[in-house]
Parts: structure tokens; C-alpha cells; sequence
């Protein structure tokens, strides 16, 4: 277990003071991302004691498909979302769009191209005539703009066309029974929000070694709408992890130059100089690891290092920022890179089965940069990666290294980070109490 004063913030819930509420409203519709009034009403029920809920997690507002919408006297406004298999021509089917002209067109011009991505759960809008023939076709792509087909007589143009984007900030929160995609996925978070959680608290927990049964997780992060419509997942402006009964927190901050990070909600930096973990992140690495909870192929001991049971080709990065002081192969380490940090500091990371490209003594690295892949080089039974961590030398624990931090937030910007923050920690406030809540109705 790490040391305690790692510990950012330790704060035991109170379950008595929410045991009462059973139930909690929360109204999420449109929290705009700068809004300082926590958009959310608690409607107690007058005979019980008991509050009405209705929990949204993530809202994605979508129109009935095949809603049809009489534009002009002989035009039709229809929109169809894009389900697995689609074709475009199977789209263009639903959308009730019968000309053969049109189809011609978007098979043969080069700017419909990124129309044929065709992203399962995006919209296709079209306005046609009665008969059928297209007017006008809309694609919105992920960053924000919108592919616009549009009827000229008898020939089509094509335009790429900024749209106007709202903000909404979503709120979720979830616990880990196996792996934390699978909390993640059962709560409907995607890949890169999951990841970005882990990158946040990475200097705090080792999510391919400390992840425990009955962790949780709360995330405020910005979704991108445009007309009601999904678009994508922006980045998380405030998150909490409670690993093993221990309680981290984050709230992202910029300053006035724009340099954006994750603090403590007192202003202590969340990226040390060190990460937990040497592995990479995601699906595959912390599957392979953690399914069981029994990510370990041996602990700290005699050999110095500690090992990371994961696949072959799994990315393996810089724990922290330094200079390539060897790439190569080294006895029983096999394929091996050791880096130079400040402070007298190293790390080595053995048994690889490849090096990053363009890796060579003496080059600078920083910190969470790929350095090799996981691999069964030199003296190892399976794959897997051997990390070491030495100061001055010696081999440290790195699972209990005091890890130096990063810059706080300064004296000058505190009151600013303050009022950006304060909002922040009363949805995760929020948050806490309606899994309490939650929680305890479950019990029940
Ligand atoms: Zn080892």
C-alpha cells in the first residue's frame, strides 16, 4: 500500500446524513460548461420523507428517426441515425431519397469522402421533394463541422460548414468490480473519457496494480452538442476516485496563459514527477492485468524491480521526464532501456520485446513517452515488463516511493482557481451523495 501522506484528500463519507433520501432528481438538460448554479432540484415527497429522482447520466437527446418535417410546400425535412452495417445508400434509403443523379454524385466527388466514415450513432439529414429527389444532405463530423450537399439545378456542390456547438457538462459516476472498463462501459463512459480518468490520477494510483473491488468513480466532463445532437466527448473538468477507502479528487484548471492541469481543490498539483505505472493505459493492458486482481507476478523481493504481467507489444513509458542512458540488451534483463531522471533518479524497464523508434542514449525523453514494448527478452518465463527505480543507485520500492510533486497553483491565481474550482467540487459533492443515496436504497 502506498505511503499515507500520498493521500490527497481522506475523507470518510457520511453515510447517516443521506441514509434518509431514498431517491434524488437531477436534472442535467443544459448545464452550460461556465455556469456557476449547479443545475439539479431535489423534489422531496411530501408523505414520506422520501424525494422523487429521476437520474440522467448521459443525455443524448435525439429525435424520433424518420422524423418527417414539411420545410417548403414540396420539400421534406427527414433525419436517420446511422446504425452498424449502414451503407450510404442504405441511409439514403430511409431518408426516403429515390435520385439516382444524387447517388451518382456522392459515389464519384472527392469532398463527400468523410461521409462514408459513416460513425454508428451520428445523424444523416436530408431535405428532399415530394418525389424524392435530394435538395440538400447534412453529415456532422466529430470536430464540429458539417458536411453540406446541396442541390444547384442539376448539379450538386459541396461545402464543409463550421456549426454553432454548445457545451453540457455530464456527470456519471460508477464502482469497479472487475476491471475499470467494465465500470466505465456498464455507465456508458467511452474509451477516452476512462482513459483520461486513469491519466488524471496517475501519479496517485497504479491502475494496473491498486484497482480494488468496490473502487468508485465520479466524472464531470463536457459533451458537444450541436442541435440537440451528440457530437463528442470533451475533455473532464472535475473527477473523484476513491482507491482502497482512500478518497482522490481533481479539478481541472487553466491559468491566464492558457496551460491547463489538474489540481487538488486546495491547488496541489496531481502530476508528480513520477507515474505510478510504466504501462500505458488501456483496454488490452489493464484487461490483461487486473481481471483478477492479481496483476503481480511477483512483488518487490530480492530481484529489485517489481513486474507487470501484461501482452507482448503492450506500450511501456517513461515514468518521468530524463535522458536515455542505455538501449539495448543486457544479460538477464534482456532488451532493456534504463533513462536518467533529475535528482539522482533512474528507471529501467527490462524484458522488452522492442524499443520506440529513434530511441538512443543521450536523447531526452518526457514523461508518459513511449519507450518500448512489453516483451519476454533476457530471463523471463512469460511476457512481461520488469521495472526498476534507483536514487543515487540504490533500488527503491517504487510501489512505495515517495514520488516529488509537481508546481501548485500560485499565491497570485489561487483566488481565480478558487471560483473555477468551486463549482467543480459541489458536483462532485453532488455526486457523492446520490451514489450514497443510491447506495443505500440499494441496501434496502
Ligand atoms: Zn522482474
Amino acid at each position: 500500500m502506498p505511503p499515507r501522506e500520498d493521500a490527497i484528500l481522506s475523507e470518510k463519507p457520511r453515510p447517516s446524513s443521506v441514509a434518509r433520501l431514498r431517491r434524488w432528481a437531477l436534472w442535467l438538460s443544459s448545464v452550460p460548461l461556465l455556469g456557476v448554479v449547479a443545475a439539479f432540484g431535489i423534489a422531496p415527497d411530501t408523505s414520506t420523507e422520501h424525494v422523487t429522482l429521476e437520474q440522467i447520466v448521459q443525455q443524448i437527446p435525439l429525435p424520433s428517426a424518420s422524423a418527417v418535417t414539411p420545410t417548403q410546400p414540396e420539400q421534406f425535412w427527414r433525419e436517420e441515425r446511422i446504425q452498424r452495417g449502414d451503407t450510404v445508400g442504405s441511409i439514403l434509403a430511409r431518408l426516403q431519397v429515390d435520385d439516382p443523379d444524387a447517388l451518382a454524385y456522392l459515389r464519384s466527388a472527392k469532398g463527400v469522402r468523410s461521409l462514408y466514415q459513416l460513425v454508428p450513432g451520428r445523424t444523416l439529414r436530408a431535405v428532399t421533394t415530394d418525389e424524392g429527389q435530394l435538395v440538400t444532405l447534412r453529415y456532422l463530423h466529430a470536430d464540429g463541422t458539417e458536411l453540406v450537399v446541396r442541390r444547384q439545378g442539376e448539379a450538386f456542390v459541396t461545402t464543409e460548414e463550421q456549426v454553432r456547438t454548445e457545451r453540457q457538462l455530464v456527470m456519471t459516476s460508477g464502482e469497479i468490480e472487475t476491471s475499470l472498463f467494465a465500470a466505465t462501459d456498464r455507465v456508458g463512459l467511452s474509451d477516452s473519457v476512462a482513459i483520461e480518468l486513469a491519466d488524471i490520477f496517475s501519479s496517485e494510483v497504479d491502475f494496473h496494480r491498486d484497482l480494488r473491488p468496490g473502487d468508485r468513480f465520479s466524472v464531470v466532463y463536457e459533451a458537444l452538442y450541436s442541435d440537440g445532437e451528440f457530437i463528442r466527448t470533451g475533455r473532464i473538468v472535475a473527477a473523484e476516485f476513491t482507491n482502497d477507502g482512500r478518497v482522490y479528487r481533481a479539478v481541472f484548471f487553466q491559468d491566464a496563459l492558457g496551460r491547463g492541469g489538474f489540481y487538488t481543490p486546495d491547488g496541489k498539483n496531481l502530476r508528480k514527477a513520477f507515474l505510478r505505472s510504466p504501462l500505458e493505459f488501456s483496454r488490452i493492458s489493464s484487461g490483461f492485468s487486473t481481471a483478477r486482481f492479481h496483476p503481480v507476478l511477483q512483488t518487490w523481493r530480492a530481484h529489485k524491480g517489481v513486474d507487470y504481467a501484461a501482452p507482448v507489444g503492450t506500450h511501456v513509458r517513461a515514468t518521468a521526464g530524463g535522458t536515455v542512458e542505455f538501449v539495448g540488451t543486457q544479460g538477464g534483463y534482456g532488451k532493456a532501456v534504463i533513462l536518467r531522471h533529475p535528482n539522482g533518479r533512474s528507471t529501467l524497464y527490462g524484458h522488452l520485446s522492442g524499443f520506440a523508434k529513434g530511441l538512443h542514449a543521450g536523447r531526452r525523453v518526457e514523461q508518459g513517452e513511449l519507450v518500448g514494448y512489453v516483451g519476454m527478452t533476457g530471463l523471463a518465463t512469460g511476457p512481461h515488463l520488469h521495472y526498476e527505480f534507483r536514487i543515487d543507485g540504490v533500488h527503491q520500492n517504487p510501489l512505495r516511493a515517495v514520488l516529488p510533486p509537481g508546481p501548485a497553483v500560485t499565491r497570485e491565481l489561487m483566488p481565480s482557481f478558487h471560483e473555477a474550482s468551486a463549482p467543480l467540487v459541489e458536483r462532485l459533492n453532488l455526486l457523492r451523495n446520490i451514489d450514497l443515496a443510491m447506495r443505500d436504497d440499494a441496501a434496502n
